[in-house]
């Protein structure tokens, strides 16, 4: 079998044994891809069954959440945990709660994990969870009592030496706050360990919270130095207002960047002179409200009901919200109006189409798991201040972050030149976070 047959085999195995999950078969079949290249210069890494291993989870956990609501009914709703490679480390990936949480986003998000974290350089395996738990309008209590019965199950299958999650889509620090207490009072133990984003007077790290939304600034302006230019002076797009976005925007105008326009499933808000990013913060952190609030009190914003955040004319686009909402004919209007940097925040963010789109164009294009792995390195430098039981300074931390971000693209950019793909960062992030796996798995046996 040549090379194009191999993997296409190796595909087809995929989709019959994981019908009905399109997210995932799509995260495959990119990484796939560019594994084609990998495997023609070093056939041996398809040995073993090496592939094949690697596209199934280690394990996969489905449980029922029953809690009670308030009005005394009993909702249900289910819980997942996919533990999907442990070669360099415990199972390490974030927990989504999210009406459209199913088994396939699960599995597409813990896939994408093992190689975003075996690009940080640090000891870390891939793995992530949630719920299809909405926890947009519910009580602070009715938090308290799906997070207290979500850890009821969770808690027989982490540890700081097996998984840790931490949080994603719908899980800030109210969640794992009390997703902690919950785990403390089951297992009788402070094992600081076991979650990350935690509070800072109890285990948690300065710079967790900044530190998705920062590291996607430092690559982004990493990128832009390999082709002389800066942020400084750009306009910026940057979809989403969630955890991920608002650091973003934070950082790229502490660099001397304008953010033209930030969005939530509402609609969009276009913005003359950049963002408030305290008064966002109040609306967003404090208030829990939505992005038409800022609209109402900035003097310098509109909100567009509805509204396609990449119709707003920007040079950098910096998709931050989820999967898929950048499609081909968005990134044909990005294109159109002159932007030449897109770094995804959000895993997955950009369809395949618009992926190809932006490499036709000579638009430089910088993959989540590269771009957005700030947040779980961070996460892993919590862990190491937890297993020493220190707890280092904001400027230490957030050095310690630039210089995973820089590496991470040098990593990318270095392995893509070496295989002949100058600057296509997708191919240069997939084959240097598969291969350190990959030679971990073959040191480790067939298991
Ligand atoms: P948050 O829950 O804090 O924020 C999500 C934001 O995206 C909200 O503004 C939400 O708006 C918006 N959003 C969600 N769905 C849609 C949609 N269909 N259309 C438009 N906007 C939408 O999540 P995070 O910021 O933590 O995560 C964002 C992305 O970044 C996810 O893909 C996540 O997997 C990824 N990521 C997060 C990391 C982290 O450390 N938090 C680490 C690495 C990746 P609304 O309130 O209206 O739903």
């Amino acid at each position: 079998m040549n090379v194009d047959e191999q993997v296409s085999a190796i595909y087809q195995q995929v989709l019959r044994r994981n019908a009905g999950e399109p997210e995932f078969h799509q995260a495959v079949s990119e990484v796939l891809e560019s594994l084609k290249i990998v495997l023609a210069k070093n056939p041996h890494y398809a040995d073993n069954g090496l592939i094949e291993r690697l596209c199934e989870p280690e394990r996969q956990l489905i449980f029922r959440v029953p809690w009670i609501d308030r009005n005394g009914d009993v909702q249900i709703n289910r819980g997942f945990r996919v533990q999907f490679n442990s070669t360099l480390g415990p199972y390490k990936g974030g927990l989504r709660f999210h009406p459209s949480v199913n088994l396939g986003i699960i599995k597409f998000l813990g896939f994408e994990q093992i190689f975003k974290n075996s690009l940080t350089g640090l000891p870390i395996g891939g793995g992530k969870g949630g719920s299809d738990f909405d926890p947009k309008g519910k009580t602070d209590i009715e938090i308290m009592n799906f997070c207290q019965s979500f850890m009821m199950e969770l808690h027989r299958h982490i540890g700081e030496e097996r998984d840790v999650p931490a949080g994603d889509i719908g899980v800030g620090a109210r969640e794992i706050g009390y997703m902690f207490g919950a785990y403390r009072r089951l297992t009788n133990r402070h094992e600081s360990g076991v979650l990350t984003g935690k509070g800072l007077t109890w285990g948690g790290s300065l710079v967790r919270t900044e530190a998705t939304g920062y590291g996607l600034v430092y690559l982004t302006e990493e990128m832009m130095k390999n082709h002389n230019e800066s942020l400084n002076g750009a306009r910026v797009l940057v979809s989403g207002s969630g955890n991920v976005a608002t650091y973003a925007m934070q950082k790229a105008q502490n660099l001397g960047a304008t953010v033209v326009g930030f969005s939530d499933s509402s609609g969009c808000v276009r913005t003359k002179n950049g963002v408030d990013i305290e008064l966002l913060r109040e609306i967003k952190e404090v208030r829990r409200g939505r992005v038409s609030d800022y609209a109402k009190e900035s003097d310098d914003a509109e909100f567009i009901e509805n509204g396609c955040i990449w119709d707003i004319p920007a040079d950098v686009a910096l998709p931050s919200a989820t999967q898929n909402e950048l499609n081909l004919d968005h990134a044909k209007t990005l294109a159109a109006s002159g932007v030449k940097y897109v770094s995804e925040g959000a895993n997955m963010p950009s369809t395949p189409e618009a992926v190809h789109y932006f490499k036709d164009q000579g638009i430089f294009f910088a993959p989540g798991k590269a771009a957005n792995a700030g947040g779980v390195a961070t996460s892993a430098l919590e862990m190491q201040q937890n297993a020493s039981r220190d707890s280092w300074s904001f400027d230490y931390t957030e050095e310690r972050l630039r210089k995973i971000m820089t590496d991470i693209f040098k990593r990318s950019r270095d392995t893509a030149a070496e295989y002949g793909h100058e600057d296509d960062y997708v191919i240069g992030a997939n084959i240097a976070g598969f291969k350190k796996v990959a030679d971990a798995m073959f040191a480790q046996g067939v298991i």
